[in-house]
């Protein structure tokens, strides 16, 4: 359901005054999480759970990621209004809509078909204008390369190779690398052949997989 209730607000209070608590500062991603009902982006039968750091299943086998992961993700990114930003993993759309409320220009890709029909559904329902596209994001989108910022938000095995090319030079890629267990790795595009690799410990996603399903 797309109300938003008192209580909704109050408990995303909660929800973001805990975030600064472990440690996220940035005011545009507070005031993005705070703006941004999370419980929009998951079944009404989990919406109890919406405003509690974790993630939640959204069908497919795929979840929404944590809040925190959200957060600290988009503070990886270093994101600034009207940037071009390429996100891996639609999902349920919750970090696209985040990215749309911080004012940056959004192309998604999503493999699920299911996943990508409900995403795409609720954006035109929410009036976030953000391109979707029913694909593998291996391949990323070529037809607008190049990103300033591109953003992985399923755990990949190794950095997508046709993703490097796609990133501006001076952009930032933010990815989730490994198989079992990945670690948070942001790439910054130096040159046209140098890329700077750090890396910010360990994580948990769901992973990328390749080639698109269509069910
Ligand atoms: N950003 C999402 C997180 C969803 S979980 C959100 O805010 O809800 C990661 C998503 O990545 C899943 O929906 C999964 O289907 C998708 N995914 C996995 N491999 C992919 C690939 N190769 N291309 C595009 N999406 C992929």
């Amino acid at each position: 359901m797309l109300t938003d209730s008192h209580q909704d607000k109050g408990l995303r209070r909660q929800l973001v005054e805990g975030l600064k608590q472990k440690g996220i500062d940035n005011p545009d991603i507070l005031s993005a999480m705070l703006q941004v009902p999370r419980h929009f982006f998951i079944s009404d039968t989990l919406h109890h759970k919406a405003y509690e750091d974790t993630a939640i299943p959204i069908g497919c086998h795929q979840t929404i990621s944590q809040p925190f992961t959200v957060a600290k993700q988009t503070s990886l990114l270093e994101v600034q209004a009207n940037m071009k930003v390429l996100e891996i993993g639609t999902g349920s759309g919750y970090q696209a809509a985040i990215l749309k409320q911080m004012k940056v220009n959004v192309y998604s890709i999503e493999r699920q078909r299911d996943l990508y029909e409900h995403a795409k559904k609720l954006f035109a329902q929410l009036s976030l204008s953000i391109a979707t596209k029913f694909g593998d994001g291996y391949l990323g989108w070529q037809e607008f390369a190049p990103y300033e910022r591109i953003l992985i938000t399923c755990g990949a095995p190794s950095i997508p190779q046709a993703l490097l090319l796609q990133l501006k030079i001076g952009g930032i890629l933010v990815a989730p690398i490994g198989t079992d267990q990945q670690i948070m790795t942001k790439v910054v595009r130096q040159s046209e052949n140098n890329y700077q690799i750090t890396e910010y410990g360990p994580c948990s996603f769901v992973p990328m997989l390749e080639n698109v399903n269509h069910l």
